[in-house]
């Protein structure tokens, strides 16, 4: 059987055509999960009763469960339960913008990063789209609020789960799904060269983040495998191409690290990377684990690396800080394997 929420209307407007129904059907039951938000096809009160009995035999309804949450200011953990007892953690941000939510991916993940930890955990397998879209409805469900924007940004590589991400964005972005605008949508990536050129061919105006990390391979072979695949060279022609045809910023993601990548020479490196490209910096100081010796920069570092990308005229920020408390920060999210029930009030 197969889980209603990972159909695109698209797909659900085949599958009644398939059906000896008409296309619209689609639009109607896509309404009653998304607009509605039934929690069952009973509940669909303008189908007929085949239709609905037909609906109960081929597919199931939600299955994903929150089962902790970690509240701090402005920002809150979920853990969830996936249907097989695996577990993946979604951050709500309350932005002065909106509500932000990052979402999971993957149960773990396999790209390695050293400084993540997420990674830590081998992946043990692909979310389905479900799975991300109710992470979604879950959190406006139990906060009772509309989230404006998504983050793919949570455990697991998206472009590593790429069709089911697909999917998931088209959900997202439907006008009678959970109809977020696409720049309200932005994904992730380490690097995975294939899967940006595939995505800059798709419609949506999604936004694409570069886990860059370094200015050059010495420095990122180090700290991210990916990179021996794909290299720093490769990856910048990709995203150019991807800039050209999309024409669209690209934003990198360039965490700083102690003695590894914050040097005065690879601030100027960086800059002399991305020099001319539509982009802009995001510098993020790292969050320290417990479980990972790497540090973060210091302060002044981080404003002297800052300094030097705006002497060479390169946009960049650094991020506001989320979470950390709570270990709800970027690379800090868990697939958790110990069941823990209950909600912790952190202040
Ligand atoms: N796999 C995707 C998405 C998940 S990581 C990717 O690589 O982009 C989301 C972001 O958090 C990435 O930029 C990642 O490199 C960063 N990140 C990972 N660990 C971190 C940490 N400890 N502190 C700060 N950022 C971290």
């Amino acid at each position: 059987m197969q889980n209603i929420y990972n159909l695109t209307r698209k797909q659900l407007q085949e599958y009644f055509v398939s059906h000896q129904d008409k296309k619209f059907r689609g639009d109607q039951v896509f309404e009653w999960l998304y607009r509605k938000r039934v929690s069952s096809f009973q509940e669909m009160t303008n189908l007929k009763k085949e239709v609905i009995a037909d609906l109960e035999e081929n597919f199931t309804m939600k299955t994903v469960e929150i089962t902790k949450i970690e509240k701090d200011i402005d920002v809150q953990k979920y853990l969830f339960r996936l249907i097989d007892g695996e577990k993946v953690e979604a951050v709500l941000m309350n932005h002065d913008y909106g509500n932000s939510v990052c979402i999971s991916t993957e149960v773990g993940c396999n790209m390695g990063c050293k400084f993540c930890e997420s990674g830590r955990l081998k992946k043990v397998r692909n979310l389905e789209t479900h799975e991300m879209v109710e992470q979604i409805l879950e959190i406006e469900k139990e906060n009772q609020v509309r989230i404006s924007h998504v983050v793919v940004m949570g455990i697991g590589e998206p472009f590593d789960n790429y069709d089911n991400l697909i999917s998931f964005i088209e959900i997202v972005n439907d006008d009678l799904g959970i109809a977020l605008g696409s720049r309200h949508i932005t994904v992730s990536t380490c690097g995975i060269v294939p899967k940006i050129q595939e995505f800059q061919e798709l419609p949506y105006q999604v936004n694409l983040a570069i886990s860059l990390h370094a200015p050059n391979n010495e420095i990122r072979n180090q700290i991210m495998p990916i990179n021996k695949k794909y290299p720093i060279e490769v990856l910048m022609e990709t995203l150019k191409a991807y800039i050209k045809k999309t024409n669209r910023r690209v934003t990198f993601e360039y965490i700083l690290l102690d003695g590894i990548n914050d040097r005065k020479q690879d601030a100027q490196a960086l800059a002399d990377l991305v020099r001319g490209m539509n982009c802009y910096i995001n510098l993020i100081p790292y969050n320290e684990t417990n479980n990972i010796s790497l540090k973060r920069s210091k302060k002044e570092t981080i404003f002297a690396f800052y300094d030097i990308l705006k002497k060479n005229k390169i946009n960049a920020t650094i991020r506001k800080e989320f979470g950390s408390k709570i270990s709800a920060a970027c690379g800090q999210l868990r697939s958790k394997k110990e069941e823990n029930d209950g909600i912790i009030l952190h202040n």
